[in-house]
């Protein structure tokens, strides 16, 4: 079968990697020259099944009020005229309850350690070098209260079997000696060992480079102006550079998925904006071993080889990426506490992308109207640690197979 895969994201690319390993003929196209130019280009890298959890939740409603009042805190909640945004907005507030954060946070944890083990199955068989790291993840909590709210928080994923660790702030520094100078600064953290990281853009442009060895055809610096369809079948993608027909779609846009011209239904895809700096290291300094989040701040940092990256903020931006270095002064403030010599701080490269987030967090993945068009989006937060696990789902719908993991709470709702 011939599938044309929409996008070339870190989800279109493994998505293109699983198709070819069921023998079927691939094209990608991509707006970019190059793979993962856009959300999966500079994310915080971090595998992180340990963290899975549903940003839809009872507490959620008190972030969002502060939000309105503060414009330094890291989500950063805003009035648009949309009507998109409203009818995501709504959404979201209608996930806020008790058991739909539970529901949807099981899904979301057994999707990620199913899309985990894919990962480490595509690398075993590859040999992909992408920064990968093996050594966990820290969650830092700078007092005892939030420590505690952190540990109920995550009660949900360490009862569906997930291993974590309580650990003091002596212990956190045996686990990442990077945070010794400043152990003061935080009351312990939660381990999750079997968590990782890894840069999902050089890892998504290694692994295109082996699709188009295998026989891929990637149409690079090809905007996709829309799809044309004829009763449940779509027909054709119109590009700039003319139509490309396929017997299958996968649509993996990201943010731009809901967007896409000619596609006779909604995807409850909505974007939020992220802000990710990247700093240079050298022999004189200090960096974290294993990659963190700061709890209390909301920032996420993470060794990515000669690079410390740290990311941050959730904002309603529309669809505007733009950025100004003042953007960062949370993000650099929060990491320069903890790690203060991790990295060359006078050398930041900034960067702003947007989550393409569903109101439940989990994608969206299988058909809708059309037959033919397969749907493998809405990764919102976490698109790196699923996208080898939605990619493997996707190509055993479209082989006709059943999937591993049942889609409940992952189609088109
Ligand atoms: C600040 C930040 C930190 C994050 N940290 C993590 C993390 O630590 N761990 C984790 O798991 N996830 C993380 N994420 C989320 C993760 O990066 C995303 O979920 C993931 O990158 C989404 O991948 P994607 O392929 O769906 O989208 P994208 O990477 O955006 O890919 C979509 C592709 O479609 C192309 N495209 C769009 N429209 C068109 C068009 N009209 N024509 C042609 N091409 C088009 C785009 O150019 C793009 O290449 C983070 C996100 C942000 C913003």
């Amino acid at each position: 079968m011939h599938v044309v895969v929409l996008g070339a994201g870190v989800v279109g690319v493994t998505t293109a990697w699983q198709l070819l390993e069921d023998g079927h003929e691939v094209t990608v196209i991509e707006r970019h020259s190059e793979a993962a130019r856009e959300t999966s280009f500079a994310n915080a890298g971090h595998v992180a099944v340990g963290h899975a959890l549903a940003w839809a939740n009872p507490r959620a409603l008190r972030t969002l009020a502060k939000s309105l009042l503060r414009s330094d805190q890291p989500l950063r909640f805003r009035f648009h005229a949309d009507p998109a945004y409203w009818r995501w907005s709504l959404a979201f507030l209608r996930q806020c309850t008790e058991a739909r954060a539970r529901h949807n946070t099981r899904i979301k944890h057994r999707l990620c350690g199913y899309s985990q083990q894919a990962l480490q199955r595509l690398v075993a068989d590859t040999g992909i070098q992408y920064d990968g790291s093996q050594v966990g993840i820290l969650y830092l909590y700078r007092t005892q209260e939030s420590l505690e709210r952190g540990v109920a928080n995550l009660r949900i994923l360490a009862d569906a079997g997930q291993q974590m660790e309580v650990v003091d702030r002596e212990r956190a520094t045996q686990i990442d000696p990077a945070l010794a100078p400043t152990k003061e600064r935080i009351a312990g953290a939660i381990y999750c060992a079997t968590d990782e990281s890894g840069d999902s853009a050089k890892f998504s442009r290694e692994l295109a480079g082996r699709c188009a060895g295998r026989g891929a055809r990637f149409l690079f610096d090809t905007t996709i102006e829309g799809v044309d369809a004829v009763g449940d079948r779509v027909t054709r993608v119109r590009t700039g550079h003319g139509d490309v027909l396929g017997d299958v779609y996968v649509l993996s846009l990201g943010s731009y998925s809901s967007r896409l011209e000619g596609l006779d239904e909604r995807l409850p895809v909505y974007p939020i904006k992220g802000y990710s700096l990247t700093l240079p290291i050298d022999g004189a300094n200090n960096p974290p071993t294993v990659g963190g989040i700061d709890e209390d701040t909301l920032c996420a940092y993470v060794r990515l080889g000669d690079r410390l990256r740290a990311t941050s903020i959730a904002e309603f931006a529309g669809y505007d990426t733009s950025h100004r270095p003042s953007d960062f002064a949370h993000i650099l403030s929060s990491i320069r506490e903890l790690l203060p010599n991790a990295a060359d701080y006078s050398r930041p490269q900034y960067w702003a992308c947007l989550r393409p987030m569903t109101p439940e967090g989990t994608p969206i993945l299988g058909r809708g109207r059309y037959h033919n068009l397969f749907y493998n989006t809405g990764h919102g937060h976490m698109g790196w640690t699923m996208a080898c696990g939605t990619a493997r789902i996707t190509a055993d719908l479209i082989g006709n197979r059943e999937p591993e993991l049942p889609l409940d709470g992952l189609t088109l709702r």
